[in-house]
């Protein structure tokens, strides 16, 4: 057996080492079922955070169907094959109208590119707005659209045809009113446009994820597409994190939002851990992008990708896991409210379903961020079998975002144990 410290020697070797490791001393995990993973002493942690194993880690449906077209065949979209289709008809059907059509890629961050042409087919140009403190993906592209990376560690900062505006943070942002933050941060997506003039892409997340777990202000996606569309715009919804029923009372972000984009993005969660996302717009913009130029992807909608996000699709109906992310999200938030009233350094609690995050804070008058405190608390955590991250512009925001399979039971050891931390 090849011990921990034996990988860690050997990692540092043969990978690159802009590849970071989770936790002061890192984990080994040999295992996954479930909501739990093991490391190589065979020690048991709840995965809190993984929402990309989205119906829980090595569910045997999914693996079955991977196992099962591995037998037959793998191969690309040029020859005709059922399992592409049978998945696009299943997807589209979770979709409003006039989102209908997909393409299929193999990450969070092809998806988005491929929106960004699709964007620019409409457009003409590559103007694009985007909050502040998002990640859209690890592209050179996507990295420009991204200040999360541009304004972090070793960015070259923003590009001319980029706007930002301030995240809608209704909690330590520029509006926290929230019977009218919405429409305050969307007047910055008004004057954005305005200042790009015709034809702007937007793109944001339908709840913001490395942003800091943010819920949005009502109306701020309705009042800002309108602005974006009024003047010839695209708006991308980048549902990588939250889709597929993560949220809990609907099965996209974006419908807490009351709005429908033309694009959709659309990875982590799709195949439960395989590669594979995806790219659904209307017929409209879609043929827009058929400009006499090819789509090719070696791997994306190959019939294994296509078997298993059909299978992991299936599953969330079958096992109804948005219903679960509902109850087993409420329970969670309104235990983690209580805490927050008992608990100086717990400065807010959101989110919706199963994406909840807590801002750690030093007090809550100040709310200025804690983040030494949330990372010694992520790590404490992880001693006692818990597995969190933490994220934000402060790194300050613990992050829950477990498989859906996650239980009230589950719910009650991270609440007990934060009592245990805290007082
Ligand atoms: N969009 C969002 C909102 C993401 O959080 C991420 C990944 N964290 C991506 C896109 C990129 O996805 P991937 O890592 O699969 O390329």
């Amino acid at each position: 057996m090849i011990t921990k410290k034996e990988t860690i020697a050997s990692r540092k070797i043969v990978l690159g080492p802009s590849l970071s490791l989770a936790y002061d001393d890192p984990l080994k995990i040999i295992k996954g079922r479930g909501q739990y993973l093991y490391d190589e002493s065979g020690k048991e942690y709840l995965d809190c955070v993984n929402n990309i194993s989205h119906v829980g880690h090595c569910h045997p449906i999914v693996i079955q169907a991977a196992h099962e077209q591995n037998q037959l065949l793998n191969t690309n979209t040029r020859y005709l094959h059922d399992n592409i289709l049978e998945l696009a008809e299943i997807l589209t059907l979770k979709l409003p109208a006039p989102l209908s059509v997909c393409h299929f890629v193999n990450s969070g961050s092809e998806a988005n590119e491929l929106a960004l042409r699709m964007a620019a087919a409409v457009t003409g140009n590559q103007n694009t707005i985007v909050l502040d403190h998002a990640y859209h993906g690890n592209t050179t592209s996507l990295i420009n659209i991204s200040p999360y990376k541009f304004n972090g560690k070793g960015g070259l900062g923003k590009t001319e045809n980029v706007e930002v505006v301030p995240s809608p943070d209704i909690y330590r942002g520029n509006y926290t009113n929230p019977g009218n933050a919405g429409t305050q941060y969307a007047k910055y997506v008004q004057n954005a446009v305005i200042k790009q003039g015709k034809g702007s892409t937007f793109i944001a997340e339908s709840l913001l994820g490395c942003g800091g777990q943010i819920v949005l202000p009502k109306g701020f996606l309705q009042e800002s597409f309108q602005y974006v569309k009024s003047n010839g715009g695209v708006c991308i919804s980048d549902e990588v994190q939250v889709g597929l029923g993560r949220i809990g009372s609907h099965y996209w972000g974006f419908e807490l939002q009351k709005v429908i984009p033309d694009i959709v993005t659309i990875g982590k969660p799709l195949g439960n851990g395989h590669p594979i996302s995806a790219v659904v717009t209307s017929p409209e913009i879609a043929d827009a992008f058929n400009n006499g130029m090819e789509y090719f992807n070696s791997f994306g909608g190959n019939p294994v990708s296509c078997a298993i996000a059909y299978s992991v699709l299936k599953v969330i109906d079958d096992e109804e896991l948005q219903n679960n992310a509902l109850d087993v999200g409420n329970y969670l938030m309104s235990e983690l409210k209580i805490l927050k009233k008992e608990c100086e350094i717990i400065g807010d609690v959101r989110g919706s379903g199963l994406f909840i995050g807590i801002e750690i804070v030093e007090d809550k008058q100040t709310k200025l961020p804690a983040t030494k405190s949330a990372i010694e608390i992520i790590n404490r955590m992880k001693e006692n079998g818990i597995l969190l991250s933490t994220d934000g512009p402060f790194n300050n925001v613990l992050k829950i975002k477990p498989p859906m399979v996650f239980t009230r039971e589950n719910a009650t050891t991270i609440i007990e144990c934060f009592k245990d931390l805290f007082f």
